[in-house]
């Protein structure tokens, strides 16, 4: 912290159907939510999104009484040559350079993420892995991302895209310890992904990939929380469908250790909820390393969803400390 440091910061988390604005009160690590609002996402028009995001702002910033900096969250990959917005959901920001746009508009420092990586700052400071020297936000949900912060701090690499988990393609290896282990019948198809890119994990250990592994076994076209009911009652399918998509997952936890070795791993995205994945997902990740290395605590987010706005103006005072 510097004595320049504003007393405030406002996060925005801009999703699909809603953006939320979150204006924090406060200094060093500790925020304090002063004002919130939540609007609909404008669909296709850049002009009327670049608006009602002014709107936003100028209310919170006089429920704050100062022009704060604002931080960004959305989904999707930012071109790293162009800082242009690549595969949003938003399909009024597809294409734009977004920040650039914005920082005109506001007329001050924006910074912006993706959605996972507020999650995981978020997580980072204040949150479930609080304190911990290096952690990693893994969400898992619509679709699979994550953050890798190192002292509370965000690491976000040269291309912006470190943490990207959910893009790894699925490992030969892998594939063939399922049919040894009798996961599977028959080797996982290899499915295209919205990246461009075939085979990411993703498209097999998200919520929508549960299913599809659900699919896969012989089962019905059924929700994660669907599948686990159907586990407790005793579905031999369901019961196969949460071992094979724990095992894969726990495959991909377990590089994610050999890569980035975190202190601790935080879990997001409507995945999380599901309870069994901190019962199972250890062992799953054991049998993917070799002895001696041990596998991290698997914590339940302390915000979760509702971090986004709070990571993204955390990401707001990671940039300008950065850069003062
Ligand atoms: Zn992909």
């Amino acid at each position: 912290m510097t004595n320049s440091e504003p007393r405030g910061y406002h996060g925005i988390d801009i999703g699909g159907t809603k953006i939320e604005l979150v204006a924090f009160a406060g200094e060093g690590r500790e925020l304090k939510e002063v004002h919130r609002e939540r609007i609909a996402t404008p669909g296709t028009d850049f002009a009327e999104f670049l608006l009602a995001i002014q709107g936003l702002v100028g209310r919170a910033d006089k429920a704050l009484g100062l022009r704060a900096p604002v931080g960004i969250g959305l989904p999707g990959v930012i071109d790293s040559a162009t800082g242009r917005q690549l595969s949003s959901n938003v399909p009024a920001l597809n294409g734009r350079a977004v920040a650039h746009a914005l920082k005109d508009a506001l007329e001050r420092p924006v910074a912006i993420g993706n959605d996972c990586q507020c999650f995981a700052l978020s997580e980072a400071q204040g949150g479930a892995a609080h304190g911990q020297p290096t952690m990693f936000g893994a969400i898992i949900g619509t679709g699979a991302g994550g953050g890798y912060c190192v002292d509370g701090r965000l690491l976000r690499g040269a291309n912006g895209v470190a943490g990207e988990w959910g893009h790894w393609p699925l490992p030969a290896a892998q594939l063939a310890s399922q049919l040894a282990m009798q996961f599977t019948p028959a080797p996982l198809p290899v499915l295209d992904c919205p990246c461009g890119r075939r085979g990411c994990l993703e498209r097999y250990v998200s919520g929508p990939g549960m299913s599809r592994l659900h699919q896969h076994l012989g089962g019905g076209d059924q929700t994660p929380a669907a599948i686990v009911a159907q586990a407790r009652a005793g579905s031999a399918i369901a019961v196969k469908t949460m071992a094979l998509h724990a095992d894969l997952l726990g495959h991909a936890l377990a590089t994610l250790v050999l890569t980035l070795d975190p202190h601790a791993i935080v879990l997001g995205g409507g995945l999380s909820q599901l309870a069994h994945l901190y019962d199972q997902l250890p062992a799953a990740m054991r049998r993917h390393l070799f002895p001696g290395v041990r596998v991290p605590p698997i914590l339940p987010p302390k915000f979760g969803d509702a971090g986004g706005a709070r990571g993204a103006a955390l990401l707001a005072r990671q940039q300008l400390t950065d850069h003062s």
